[in-house]
This record gives structure tokens, C-alpha cells and sequence, in this order.
């Protein structure tokens, strides 16, 4: 078995323990394979091994690999910051998207999703971080702006999603995942369709898994360490 079996494997397990351990069932979270950095060599090992969910993080990179795997049945997740100049080609092909934080972000992204596509799928982001972080609503804002979203045409609002600082412990994890846990449930009260809590990576899925993570976006546990690409590489298409 090549390294990205194994690790699939291994992953897969960690997930489906961490759903046993939280008294949930074994399949009560969806893995999105990260693949920002990796070639589309990688991307074609994972799918060999079963893995059909994707996630990007720059446009530049994503979209000349989406068009090497095009004969793949891939689903593909954007998860990186939303910039207005690049709602165009995220509302073209990607499925999904992650990082949703302003509502004219998502008027763009409704309004630029082509009329073939179904819906574009999207989670809200919460900043469960404070001042650690600029991205995402506040928690106690997420619903207004749910409820801004849940109408626009072309967009199908499934949930929430967030990213704890980096190195905390497992009890500090847990707490930054429960300020999100309590909103999909409270927006079903409002008459929302939510089913979905996007929060988990490589170092912390077994806490958000424990705090009703429904999809869990890994990368490195997957595909080894990344190396570090800076602005100008990106603006360049790596
Ligand atoms: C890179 C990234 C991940 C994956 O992180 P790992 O620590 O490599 O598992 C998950 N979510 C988002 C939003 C990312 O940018």
C-alpha cells in the first residue's frame, strides 16, 4: 500500500474511534482530504484509495489540478480566505464553500454560480478564536448572518465551520468547538435547514468530533507536512 493508503487508513480509523469515543456513530463524520500544495499525483493516489472530498485553499493553485483530474469524480471544497475577485471562479468549480463571513461575499457567489451548477453548498465561518484571528463572524452574529444567506437563490447555507488557534490542548479545543456546536441547533429553531458543523483538522478532529464535527478537513495527517508557499508563488499559480 503507498503512503497515502496507509495514511487515508489511519486517518479513517482516528475518525471513526473519535465518533465511537464521543457516542456518536462510527461514520458520524465526513473526511475532506486538504490537498492545498500537492500535486494532482496525490490527489489521484487518494482517490485510488476511496477518497472523493477535496479541499483548496488558493484559487491559483486549485484549478489548473482541477482540470488535470477532470476525469475524476471529485467533490471539491474551498477552503481558504474569500477575496471579491475570486468569487467568479470558486462559484465555477468549486461545490463547496467554507469560509463564509460577509454577506456580499455570498450575494457575489449566489449571483456568479452558473445556472447549470445545483446550489453552491456553503458554511458560515465563526471566529471561535478572538483577536487570534481576523476571519469569520462573531459567534453571536453567525445567525443574522445565516439568516441573510439561507435566501439567496443559488446557495444552499448547510452549516457552520471554524479553526481554533493552533497548539492548544485538547480541554482549550474543546472549548473553542463548543461556541459553534450550539448554533446549528438554534437555527433549526429558527425555521433553517442546517446540517452541518465543518471543524476538525490534523491536530484536532478528535475534540471537534467530540463536539459534533460533521465534517472533518485533514491534510497533513494525509499527505505529509506542506511546504511553505508565500504570496508571491501564489500570484505567480505556484
Ligand atoms: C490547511 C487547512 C486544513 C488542513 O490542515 P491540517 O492541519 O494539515 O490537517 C483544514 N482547514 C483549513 C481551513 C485549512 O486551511
Amino acid at each position: 500500500m503507498g503512503a497515502i493508503a496507509a495514511a487515508l487508513q489511519a486517518c479513517r480509523k482516528r475518525i471513526a474511534d473519535a465518533c465511537v469515543a464521543a457516542g456518536r456513530a462510527p461514520d458520524c463524520a465526513r473526511l475532506i482530504a486538504v490537498s492545498k500544495t500537492f500535486p494532482a499525483d496525490a490527489i489521484r493516489a487518494a482517490h485510488a484509495a476511496g477518497q472523493t472530498a477535496f479541499g483548496e485553499s488558493y484559487v491559483q493553485e486549485a484549478l489548473p489540478k482541477l482540470r488535470q483530474l477532470a476525469d475524476l469524480a471529485l467533490e471539491w471544497h474551498f477552503i481558504g480566505p474569500l477575496q471579491s475577485n475570486k468569487t467568479r471562479q470558486i462559484a465555477a468549480h468549486f461545490d463547496w464553500v467554507h469560509g463564509l463571513d460577509r454577506l456580499h461575499i455570498a450575494q457575489r457567489l449566489s449571483e456568479q454560480r452558473p445556472a447549470a451548477l445545483p446550489p453552491l453548498q456553503v458554511c458560515i465561518q465563526v471566529n471561535v478564536s478572538g483577536e487570534a484571528s481576523k476571519h469569520g463572524v462573531a459567534a453571536d452574529a453567525a445567525l443574522a448572518l445565516a439568516e441573510a444567506i439561507a435566501t439567496l437563490p443559488n446557495l444552499r447555507l448547510r452549516g457552520f465551520m471554524a479553526i481554533p488557534e493552533a497548539d492548544l490542548d485538547p480541554t482549550a479545543q474543546r472549548l473553542r468547538f463548543r461556541q459553534v456546536a450550539g448554533l446549528p441547533p438554534a437555527g433549526r429553531q429558527r425555521g433553517l435547514d442546517l446540517d452541518t458543523l465543518s471543524m476538525g483538522m490534523s491536530a484536532d478532529l478528535e475534540a471537534a468530533i467530540h463536539e459534533g464535527a460533521t465534517l472533518v478537513r485533514v491534510g497533513s495527517a494525509i499527505f505529509g507536512n506542506r511546504r511553505r508557499i508565500d504570496n508571491n508563488q501564489l500570484e505567480q499559480g505556484l
